[in-house]
């Protein structure tokens, strides 16, 4: 007899993580659902035509009852909650918003989940971020952060994130489910959105090289960050919640670098070894509490989970320049 096939629901199929993950667990043989927001989704059209075995539920995370309704179609094995309102800057000025979608949001998916599986057999993944320890000194262990490390989240979005992660532990311990976190450091690539600063970066110089821009801007270039491939991240996401018992994983390179280090490597793919006549800094990029540095220590989900980055920072930063020559070679 074959096998039955296994499902999986993911919020946040529109953005960086949904789609990587959707191609993961396509490889994989699942049955796809994804939550799409909004009566008039510019990304639905997009969506649909790159993931044409995914099929979309229109739901809302700050809409309880559309969620249950969610649940009710896709029948999932797996729910993946990866939607939310996830850029720090943006948080700064819908600090609200913020804690409706990517707080509560949670609280409402877990419900959701809770309500509609009684007997507990959906298994939960939680989107947490290492936004939630917040880099200050006091609380940086030397390896970098892991799972027991202290929280001191410096934004709304940090913050909101972190009731998340609460939240998530918490129904694993009040009511048994299968609920995890996994504590992701920054992770980029080619799907990345361009309000990241990574993505940000490699558009601009892809366009520098093609004579369509000549400078970019940009906020403070010392800040540091453990700068990953999200293509990597999803599978570690996947394998956290195929253990036999739930628990909680930090996903990391294990190296930090600076928004200088990414830029110096950027400029260099396009054969530019001086970047500092191309950049001008801006108070506008600048955040009200910066993050100093982020570094991940991924020895637990190494040795859990046999999970490891592949694409390593020159590589990341390599595959996302030149994703971008690509793409902007080909627009008019
Ligand atoms: P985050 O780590 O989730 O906040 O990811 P971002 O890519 O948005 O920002 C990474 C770091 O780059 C932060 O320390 C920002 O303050 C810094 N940064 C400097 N200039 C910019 C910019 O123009 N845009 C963004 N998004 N970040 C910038």
């Amino acid at each position: 007899m074959a096998d039955v096939k296994k499902r999986a629901l993911i919020t946040g199929i529109t953005g960086q993580d949904g789609g990587h993950l959707a191609k993961l667990l396509h490889s994989k043989g699942y049955d796809i659902f994804g939550i799409i927001r909004g009566q008039h989704n510019t990304r639905r059209q997009i969506t649909e035509r790159e993931f044409p075995y995914v099929t979309l539920i229109e739901a809302d995370l700050v809409d309880q009852s559309s969620l249950i309704r969610a649940m009710q179609i896709a029948k999932p094995d797996e729910v993946y909650n990866l939607a939310a309102i996830s850029h720090v800057g943006y948080s700064f000025k819908n600090p609200q918003l913020t804690s409706d979608v990517t707080g509560k949001g949670v609280l409402n998916m877990l419900e959701a989940v809770r309500l509609t599986d009684p007997d507990n057999k959906v298994r939960f993944y939680q989107a947490s971020t290492s936004e939630m320890f917040g880099g200050l000194e006091y609380n940086r262990p030397e390896k970098g952060y892991d799972e027991d490390s202290s929280f001191h989240p410096r934004s709304p979005y940090g913050v909101a994130k972190l009731y998340g992660h609460w939240i998530t532990t918490n129904y694993r311990e009040s009511y048994n489910m299968f609920a995890v976190s996994g504590i992701l450091f920054n992770h980029e690539g080619d799907r990345r959105g361009v309000e990241f600063v990574t993505r940000k970066i490699t558009n601009a110089v892809a366009r520098i090289k093609l004579g369509k821009q000549d400078h970019i801007e940009l906020g403070d270039l010392w800040p540091k960050r453990d700068w990953g491939y999200a293509g990597d991240y999803v599978e570690g996401m996947w394998r956290m919640l195929q253990q036999d018992k739930p628990e909680d994983f930090v996903l990391a390179t294990g190296e930090t670098h600076s928004i200088e280090e990414f830029l110096t490597l950027a400029f260099k793919e396009i054969g530019i070894d001086d970047w500092k006549p191309y950049v001008k800094q801006n108070p506008a990029f600048m955040r009200p509490a910066e993050v100093d540095l982020l570094l991940g220590n991924p020895e637990k989900a190494e040795r859990v989970l046999g999970w490891k980055r592949k694409v390593d920072f020159p590589g990341l930063v390599k595959l996302m320049v030149q994703h971008d020559l690509t793409i902007e070679e080909t627009k008019i």
